[in-house]
């Protein structure tokens, strides 16, 4: 018998998940990484006898597969993309190939922000109510890795714009839109346009029975959204009373017809939260789960780490980590949710940022400023003369010192930063930490 060759570019949690799922599925598997494979994924592909190489590629390994799968993470415009394009080879993506081997049943979301919550606030509810329920995609496990070694009738699933590129088949049973912002669009050739069709293809293979679940209130999936044959049937949430929306929000409740479930109850807190609990919400439902299943375990639902997480409250100041707060809107969600006076700690690199909407929360909200270097120009620029007093700071320790000394009982101190962190940190997680350690150490 012929076996299936399968080449597999990067060696990351997609890569190493297609390659365990391709070998338990027989395929003659082999990967390849332009750089260093992580130590935690070369392990695993040793003890699975996976063949593979790092720090460049073998074009010709590729021209002889029968199908390549590309990592998510792997831009169009990498040398070796183009080289495979150009042979008109069969590119999919991982969770194109993980789909075609699983019938379980699919909850898939995407979106600019609230992703990572309306995800996880998706799975909570259906593991409590008793469904058998796997999470994977974006976050934790691949969903490829799942299929091969964690097979469950139903998963939710976390779906980046990158993941959503090179599908042919996908069609989850409900598919979530949280919204569509500004992000990213250094990967679709700066265009608002390009990114958004990424986000639709969560909904291109749908049919007449599965279900699509989007905000009502969120203008580019508006205007977006005739551009696209939409089968399935489409389910809106808004946080106003509209013809459009089967849920709104009304003065902490949030609505539908036959149902009203009270979001004050929840620890999660600001408006965006309320929307992804909407989206969830109507996901469940549409997934079989009852209004009283809902009710009952919203309240215990904990608010994920470094997205308006309370560390502490020091000398009357509490700390909240915002640190996932990567863009301009997901800042403006957490500034205006905020009931206290605001020193703002925000800064890190700029990924083409427009401030300008922060800036009326900002006068209104912020005592001080506190901006993370080294790039600190622009933020200056943009918030001179709209707060009282703009600090720059090195690192966080010297911020949290600064905010510690700036604030008063009453008032909040906000990591928030608007930015990548890829210039003091390792990563938006190693931030949060850093500012939860430095909290910790006022006490
Ligand atoms: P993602 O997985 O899409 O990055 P997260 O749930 O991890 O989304 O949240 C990322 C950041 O965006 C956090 O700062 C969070 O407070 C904020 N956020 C969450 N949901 C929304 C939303 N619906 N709209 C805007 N910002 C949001």
């Amino acid at each position: 018998m012929c076996m299936s060759k399968i080449a597999i570019l990067g060696a990351g949690e997609s890569g190493v998940g297609t390659a365990i799922l391709a070998k338990d599925k027989g395929f003659e598997v082999w990967l390849s990484d332009a750089k260093e494979i992580a130590p935690k994924y070369k392990s695993i592909l040793e003890a699975e006898n996976i063949p593979f190489e790092e720090n460049g590629h073998t074009v010709e390994k590729f021209f002889e597969a029968d199908i390549i799968m590309k990592s998510p993470g792997i831009p169009e415009k990498a040398d070796i993309v183009k080289e495979l394009r150009k042979k008109n080879k069969k590119i999919i993506s991982e969770i194109e190939f993980a789909y075609g081997f699983t019938n379980a049943k699919i909850i898939a979301v995407t979106g600019s922000n609230g992703k990572t919550t309306t995800t996880s606030l998706i799975f909570h509810l259906m593991e409590k109510a008793g469904v058998e329920v796997g999470l994977g995609g974006n976050i934790g496990k691949s969903f490829a890795w799942q299929v091969a070694r964690n097979p469950k009738p139903v998963y939710v699933l976390e779906l980046s714009s990158f993941q959503l590129d090179d599908l042919e088949t996908f069609r989850p049973d409900i598919a979530v839109l949280t919204n569509i912002t500004e992000d990213h669009l250094d990967r679709y050739d700066y265009q608002l346009k390009k990114y958004a069709a990424s986000k639709f293809n969560i909904c291109r293979y749908q049919t007449a029975n599965d279900i699509f679940i989007y905000n009502a209130d969120d203008s580019v999936t508006n205007q977006e959204m005739p551009e696209y044959r939409i089968s399935a049937q489409k389910q809106a949430f808004s946080m106003n009373e509209n013809k459009s929306s089967l849920i709104y929000e009304e003065s902490g409740l949030l609505k539908m017809m036959d149902a009203d479930f009270d979001y004050s109850s929840m620890q999660i807190v600001g408006k965006h939260n309320a929307a992804n609990t909407m989206a969830a919400i109507l996901a469940v439902r549409a997934a079989g789960l009852t209004s009283a299943q809902i009710r009952e375990h919203l309240p215990s639902f904990e608010p994920i780490e470094h997205r308006i997480e309370k560390v502490a409250t020091v000398k009357g100041v509490l700390y909240i980590n915002d640190s996932k707060a990567t863009n301009v809107d997901s800042a403006w969600y957490a500034l205006e949710c905020m009931s206290q006076p605001v020193i703002w700690i925000a800064g890190g690199v700029d990924k083409g940022n427009d401030y300008a909407s922060l800036i009326p929360l900002a006068e209104e909200k912020v005592k001080a400023l506190i901006i993370l270097g080294p790039y600190t120009e622009k933020l200056q620029a943009s918030f001179e003369g709209k707060v009282p007093r703009i600090l720059m700071a090195s690192g966080m320790k010297e911020a949290i010192e600064m905010a510690g000394a700036v604030s008063e009982s009453g008032d909040c101190v906000l990591l928030s930063p608007c930015c990548a962190s890829f210039d003091l940190f390792k990563n938006y997680e190693d931030r949060g930490k850093q500012f939860k350690e430095n909290v910790m150490n006022l006490r």
